[in-house]
């Protein structure tokens, strides 16, 4: 029998449980013939939503760089990745038929696009998922979705006394049962991945491969103990260690979950267990929560009302000054200090801190009141750690159409709690000039709603 196994959710050697696929289920050598396969989504690249592009050159970029560091990878065990490009389903049908696959095997799917990709397939071939990017993806850990609580705390209370993540499955070596299809003979099926060629970028900076991820989970972990602050230094806005920086690498699944997770245990077992050490794996809870929630919810994620309310899919509209907000609020140029410097260093470098993110959420939805689909799109675009979970996930909680009723930031406020001198704002607008916490100032022509009045007065009693 020959099976695919689709790696596009797990590209890494570490628990890997795609990898072991077959390794020991019958120990007949020879019988597994498997083909390494990942297929980059075109729409998901190269088509738009709501007149938005849907990623990024640099999020493209980092993607390629992932699929060739596997492909190396791999290549040292004389196992081929086949690269595909195209619609999923259509391409890996493609592949399948070509190299008379029957079996499917992929990463249990959280996203809708996924999920239906592989509900196309499973009309023709044999589909095994495994879930390898949950922390409950065991089978007696995962939830039953129709008891799947809706707000966080109740999911965290009803978890957290029972939560035992299974450990990481160890980091892949070649098994004598199965028979991969090597690189030379995986090179024929190649070629509509050649098309991306004018896209891979070598000097991209690195960072986005499973080499880097667990680096850098040692570096802040283990090397710089930076997880025994976590609770106190987590709501910074720029630096290096203020906060764990896991979220690239878990999104695009070149590190495991479940072994950040076994990481933080043998921290706490070996160095200390704090508030800091619990405070991130109730984080990493979040990020389950929203994947569980995707799979319970599916596509009304992207509805008007996401999880509340009537589906409603027909897209956002402007008014045309909503429009030039929006324009503005996306380039960084709202004239809202505190605004401006987070959005340029989304668009500068493809990350912003959790803080930022919700200060702008907000700001969009609730202080220019434009629908929260079009900052999720944005979102999307530009975030080097895009999870469509996570992200459209705590888009739809600010807005209140999720987990959550409305949550309204005051973004003075929050500007003088986080950034008290101004020092993360004078960094990203080196055109500002005032002093201290007056940067945070908003220029002339912003029309100031009521709720700031207060915390305006505040810069200025400070100049006092
Ligand atoms: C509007 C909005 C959009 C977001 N979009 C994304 C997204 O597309 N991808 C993404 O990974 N996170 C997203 N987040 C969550 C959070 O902002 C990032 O996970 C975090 O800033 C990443 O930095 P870090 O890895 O240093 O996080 P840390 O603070 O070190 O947290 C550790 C890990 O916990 C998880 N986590 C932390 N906070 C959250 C959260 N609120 N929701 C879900 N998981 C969380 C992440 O996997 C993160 O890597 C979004 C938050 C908001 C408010």
């Amino acid at each position: 029998m020959t099976s695919l196994v689709l790696l596009d959710q797990a590209l890494r050697l570490h628990d890997n449980p795609l990898l072991w696929y077959g390794a020991r289920a019958d120990g007949t050598a020879g019988e597994q013939r498997l083909v390494a396969v990942v297929c980059l989504d075109k729409s998901a690249f190269f088509s738009k939503q709501y007149g938005l592009a849907r990623a990024s050159l640099l999020r493209l970029q980092q993607q390629l760089q992932l699929i060739s560091g596997t492909k190396q990878a791999l290549a040292r065990f004389n196992i081929g990745l086949v690269t595909l490009f195209g619609e999923p389903a259509a391409e890996i049908s493609r592949l399948a038929m070509q190299l008379q696959a029957s079996q499917i095997v992929a990463a249990s799917p959280t996203g809708y696009r996924e999920q239906q990709t592989l509900a196309k397939l499973s009309d023709r071939y044999q589909v095994t998922t495994i879930d390898v990017n949950s922390l409950l993806g065991t089978a007696a850990l995962t939830p039953e979705l129709s008891r799947l609580p809706d707000s966080f705390s109740a999911f965290r209370k009803q978890r957290e006394p029972l939560l035992q993540v299974a450990p990481a499955v160890a980091t892949y070596q070649p098994q004598p049962a199965q028979q991969w299809l090597t690189p030379e003979q995986s090179s024929v099926f190649y070629e509509n991945f050649h098309q991306l060629a004018a896209f891979s970028q070598p000097s991209l900076p690195p960072g986005s491969d499973e080499q880097h991820a667990l680096q850098r989970l040692d570096d802040y972990i283990w090397q710089q103990h930076a997880i025994s602050h976590y609770k106190s230094s987590r709501n910074g806005l720029s630096g290096d260690y203020y906060a764990s920086k896991f979220s690239a690498p878990l999104a695009t699944g070149c590190l495991s979950a479940r072994y950040c997770w076994q990481q933080i245990l043998q921290y706490e077992q070996q160095i200390e267990a704090n508030e800091s050490t619990y405070w991130l794996k109730f984080e990493l809870l979040w990020r389950e929560f929203f994947r569980w929630q995707f799979r319970k919810y599916t596509n009304a994620w992207f509805s008007k009302h996401a999880i509340k309310g009537p589906l409603d899919f027909s897209p956002p509209t402007l008014t045309k000054a909503r429009q030039e907000h929006f324009n503005n609020w996306c380039a960084g140029t709202t004239g809202v200090p505190f605004i401006d410097a987070n959005m340029r260093l989304l668009n500068s470098t493809g990350l912003m801190s959790n803080r930022g993110r919700q200060n702008v959420a907000s700001f969009l939805i609730h202080d220019l009141g434009v629908d929260w689909r079009l900052g999720a799109a944005y979102f999307e675009q530009r975030l080097l750690d895009y999870d469509v979970a996570s992200n459209w996930g705590n888009w739809a909680y600010i807005a209140g159409s999720g987990n959550s009723g409305e949550r309204q930031f005051n973004v003075i406020k929050q500007a003088l709690s986080y950034d008290p001198e101004g020092d993360f704002v004078r960094a990203m607008l080196p055109e500002l000039t005032a002093k201290g916490s007056l940067i945070h100032q908003p220029a002339a022509e912003v029309k100031v709603p009521e709720h700031w009045r207060n915390w305006l007065a505040k810069l200025t009693e400070k100049k006092l």
